[in-house]
């Protein structure tokens, strides 16, 4: 089965698009009324993602980009929800296609850590290490990603206990805090 990427934006022909807009994102940010206060149909990420098998297939993998728009919720930059993986021994690799931005990884002691991202950088998340993006820039942030089509996503633990550290802008450069 064959599709194309563009490389220098990351989109995907044939994706199917989903969006994550600053009302879906109740509690996500620290500042809550920084978030309440702004357009909530304003789009913070985006996710194209090819098909080639069925979410839940044994043994299949999916690829994505996952597009984070740049801006910020108070000091807080633009980010994904973030998750584990459901089935917790499963690896994930990422990849900067554009943009600039950090990965921010939590393992399940609660030890949270970031990686930068540039075009070019290919990250690779342990099992059972929690992850999501932020766009430290001024242009979208595309990432490439490839999982197993099996894995699940928790969503529910991050939304509960959220991650350790934050990347916030402090005196004008993201800082994991
Ligand atoms: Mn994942």
């Amino acid at each position: 089965m064959r599709t194309r990427i563009d490389l220098k934006t990351g989109q995907i022909e044939d994706a199917a698009v989903s969006f994550r807009r600053i009302g879906d994102l109740v509690g996500v940010f620290a500042d809550e009324e920084a978030r309440a206060a702004m357009p909530q149909d304003a789009i913070v990420y985006r996710v194209e993602t090819h098909q080639a098998e069925k979410e839940g297939t044994p043994g299949g993998l999916l690829f994505g980009t996952s597009f984070v728009y740049p801006g910020k919720v108070g000091d807080e930059y633009f980010m994904t929800k973030g998750h584990f993986h459901a089935r917790r021994d499963t690896a994930e690799y990422y990849f900067c296609i554009a943009g600039k931005g950090a990965l921010i990884l939590m393992d399940e002691s609660g030890k949270c850590w970031a990686e930068e991202m540039e075009p070019g950088t290919l990250h690779y998340i342990p099992r059972s290490v929690a992850h999501r993006l932020a766009n430290t820039g001024e242009e979208i942030l595309a990432v490439g990603c490839c999982w197993g089509a099996d894995i699940g996503h928790d969503y529910a633990t991050i939304a509960r206990e959220g991650f350790a550290k934050r990347l916030r802008e402090v005196d004008g450069a993201p800082k994991l805090v």
